[in-house]
């Protein structure tokens, strides 16, 4: 039987690597839908190398273009997730990854969930705001879930089900990205390409400033802490160049574990298609040379001053979250856009989560995508009126 499979978000660097995985597999899958943002032009390659039945496309402009080129196709275009009922049954999708980024993924993930067996999630943003909701849904309609990040989807290998409560410590990497050498007087003057230009990870505009900032740390050590119910003293960052060792786990019983792969995302999204070694894939051999020169640092939060909002994160699941994801998200685009300088993202993010008036949502748990979602539209239009 052909593995029955739908990617959100198909057309970003996540999506596509899923893709690439797929295109060797081809004989043995079944792409059930695909669903891109604006990028049409690469959906619609993926849609003809799949012959895929049904895509959606959620810009309402590319929508309209897509629907009137491909009118006389026999393709099912839809424009949102409301649209799911129609595509799928329930449980007859038996792996979905969310490659979607930003929050716009949690809506689609927690609809997606009743129709399948297993849903891998990279899209951060929406574990990070949503996760009570989240579990909610793979709880009641008993869909496994596996995390993509690589970080996460290492620390979920090496604990493999064991308890949190016999956990002692998890750290997780960090590359240091771009800057991590660059000198300090020098970063008021950092460009868009500086930015942009990770050292050893190929990846989406967003999550690469995001790396930049070391903002990107400070979601992966929230999402952790969601996704394996893990106190924050428990969680620590390390500074890993070499990017080999992504986590190091050390559990109650005197063992550490230490995770190490490529350094690329096909590894960890190829693992959570094929488990239990259902098919092999190729990679390179163990690198001593790496092995011997792995060169952990503690992370300088002068360096990377974002850090800092972790000393400012309320142990139980919050809306302060959506605060943090919404302004960040907010302050990269205006980074893009040329609008503020780099140094200004995490200077902001610093100010914002002080603000008085966002306090309160610490310890206000997020009980639905609707909550989540006016908070984060309000702290967008308020994020417009700040002086940064
Ligand atoms: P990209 O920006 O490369 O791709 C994002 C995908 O989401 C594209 O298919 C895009 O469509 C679609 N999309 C964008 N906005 C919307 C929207 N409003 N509604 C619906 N779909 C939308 O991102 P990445 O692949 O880099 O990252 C995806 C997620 O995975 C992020 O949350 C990121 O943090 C996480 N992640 C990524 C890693 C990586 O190596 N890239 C590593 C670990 C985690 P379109 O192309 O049409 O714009
Ligand atoms: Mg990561």
């Amino acid at each position: 039987m052909k593995k029955k499979i739908v990617i959100l978000g198909s057309t970003g660097s996540i999506g596509k690597t899923t893709i690439n995985i797929l295109k060797r597999d081809k004989n043995n899958v079944e792409i059930l839908l695909l669903t891109a943002n604006k990028n049409y032009k690469e959906l619609m390659k993926q849609v003809k190398f799949f012959k895929v039945k049904n895509i959606i496309i959620t810009n309402k402009d590319k929508f309209i273009i897509v629907k009137k080129i491909y009118k006389n196709r026999n393709i099912n275009i839809y424009n949102n997730f409301n649209s799911l009922n129609k595509i799928l049954k329930k449980r007859n999708t038996d792996y979905t990854i969310n490659a979607i980024t930003g929050l716009s993924g949690l809506e689609p993930t927690l609809k997606i969930i009743k129709f399948t067996k297993k849903i891998a999630i990279a899209n951060k943003e929406a574990i990070i705001c949503g996760w009570p909701l989240i579990l909610n849904e793979l709880k009641k309609y008993k869909t496994d879930f596996i995390p993509v990040d690589s970080e996460h989807f290492s620390i979920w290998s090496l604990i493999n089900k064991t308890k949190s409560k016999n956990i002692e410590k998890i750290y997780i990497t960090a590359s240091g990205g771009p800057f991590n050498n660059y000198p300090l007087n020098l970063f008021k003057s950092i460009t868009q390409k500086n930015a942009l230009k990770h050292p050893s990870w190929k990846m989406g505009k967003k999550i690469s400033i995001d790396s930049a900032t070391m903002m990107n740390k400070v979601f992966e050590i929230i999402e952790a802490k969601k996704i394996f119910n893990i106190h924050y003293k428990k969680l620590s960052i390390l500074v890993h160049p070499k990017s080999y060792v992504h986590a190091i786990v050390k559990f109650k019983n005197g063992l550490t574990k230490v995770l190490i792969h490529d350094t690329n995302m096909t590894i960890p999204i190829f693992n959570s298609l094929y488990e239990n070694f259902e098919k092999k894939i190729k990679s390179n051999k163990i690198d001593l040379f790496k092995l011997n020169n792995l060169n952990f640092k503690k992370v300088d939060k002068k360096r990377f001053p974002a850090l800092r909002i972790l000393d400012n994160l309320p142990e139980n699941h919050s809306l302060f979250e959506t605060i943090i994801v919404t302004s960040n998200d907010k302050l990269v685009n205006m980074f893009l856009d040329k609008k503020i300088k780099f140094t200004d993202i995490s200077k902001a993010m610093l100010k914002i989560i002080k603000y008085k008036e966002f306090l309160k949502y610490k310890k206000i748990m997020p009980k639905s995508i609707d909550q989540i979602t006016q908070l984060s539209h309000y702290v967008s239009l308020k994020i417009n009126t700040l002086r940064i």
